[in-house]
């Protein structure tokens, strides 16, 4: 098969973990017989210095036009002191937008090999976790109605959160198809002990639940989800959530993994044309140096590979490999604790050689 991949390298250290992922999937290809054709877009800084814009129409119409995108990161301290609208990150939420992607699926994994580097007790993590957490996009609280009114005790502000039966069983259907792909377990958060918008999700979610009989499916307060992610991480397989939750238990869930450069994401839409990125920024101070952990990039390509190519065996081929690189002991500079490390270029070179 032939699929066309919009790049979007951005900037810092952007460009060199995308170069190592488009040098796995072109090995992935040769291997598979698959064509992958890339076209790189401008995004974020480097698009300001270039056009003046972070997020060049020529990249929203590439992007549409693709079957799918693979983004680096996008920021530094060039652009730092910009206006909010003219910023790189501007470019984030705009392409999201555009791409209308109102799913994220953000895996949080501890890999064996790196169980020392999780914060968690040994004990708590003696068997790893691999839980993916499906968070709603582009509702709720983030972008319901807001405002600065004058109240009873003077100036007050206030933002809410609002549901909508299709912006529910949307979510809902991608957290329960993702979890008959998986171990079948489903665990909704929302805080329906207090919020009506709550309430709906939680209906939504069991009258939802007949559809797929074979996944068994439970709720938990976010108060207690979050506890629970330090607890028993093991308990999680699939966890579907809204906007504002979905924010805040996904980065606690990134720092139990210990391991920034380690984690991939996947944002989608109704169709199968996706955004896969990194979760971490464009870490401007490692730049230009070839120390980069690809390794998140590389697993997001493999996302890209499941979710929008339905290509099952050359992703799990990627993770594989990423597994076999990790147990033989390689480890990029942000996980050798002082050790001799592998360059971006040597850890790619080992896990194509996995492949
Ligand atoms: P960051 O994630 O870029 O870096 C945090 C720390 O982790 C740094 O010490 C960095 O060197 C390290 N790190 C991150 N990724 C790594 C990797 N792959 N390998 C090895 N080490 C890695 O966060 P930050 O420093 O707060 O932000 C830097 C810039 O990135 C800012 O301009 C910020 O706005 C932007 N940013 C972009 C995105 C994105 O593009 N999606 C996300 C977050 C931050």
């Amino acid at each position: 098969m032939n699929y066309n991949i919009a790049l979007l390298k951005g900037d810092g250290i952007g460009p060199e973990i995308v170069d190592s992922a488009v040098r796995v999937l072109e090995k992935i290809g040769k291997k598979y017989g698959h064509v992958f054709n890339f076209t790189p877009y401008l995004i974020g800084g480097c698009a300001i210095d270039a056009t003046g814009e972070p997020l060049p129409k020529e990249t929203v119409e590439g992007c549409l036009a693709s079957d799918s995108v693979l983004l680096g990161a996008v920021g530094g301290p060039k652009w730092d002191t910009l206006p909010g609208n003219m910023r790189p990150e501007k470019a984030l939420l705009g392409i999201r937008a555009a791409m209308e992607l109102f799913t994220n699926l953000r895996p949080a994994k501890l890999y064996p090999a790196l169980k020392g580097d999780c914060p968690l007790r040994e004990d708590i993590v003696a068997n790893g976790f691999d839980i993916m957490i499906v968070r709603e996009l582009t509702g709720g609280i983030y972008f319901g109605e807001r405002g600065m009114r004058e109240g009873k005790y003077g100036e007050e502000a206030y933002d809410t959160e609002c549901y909508s039966r299709m912006e529910i069983e949307r979510i809902c259907k991608v957290a329960y198809e993702t979890a008959q792909k998986r171990n079948k377990r489903l665990i909704s958060i929302d805080k329906a002990n207090v919020l009506d918008s709550s309430r709906l999700w939680r209906k939504i979610v069991h009258e939802m639940e007949e559809q797929y009989p074979d996944v068994i499916v439970a709720d938990m307060l976010v108060d207690n989800a979050a506890m629970q992610l330090v607890r028993n991480p093991a308990q999680f397989d699939v966890i579907v959530t809204t906007n504002m939750f979905g924010d805040i238990l996904s980065d606690e869930a990134s720092q139990i993994t210990g391991s920034i450069g380690m984690l991939p994401s996947a944002s989608l839409g109704n169709t199968t044309r996706g955004l896969y990125e990194p979760i971490h920024g464009s870490a401007p101070d490692i730049a230009g140096k070839n120390i980069a952990n690809p390794i998140a990039t590389i697993l997001s390509a493999a996302m890209m590979l499941l979710y929008s190519f339905n290509l099952k065996a050359e992703s799990e081929a990627i993770v594989n490999a990423v597994d076999k690189v990790l147990e033989a002991g390689y480890r990029t500079a942000d996980l050798a604790h002082g050790e001799p490390s592998l360059s971006t270029t040597e850890i790619t070179d080992k896990i194509i050689e996995n492949l």
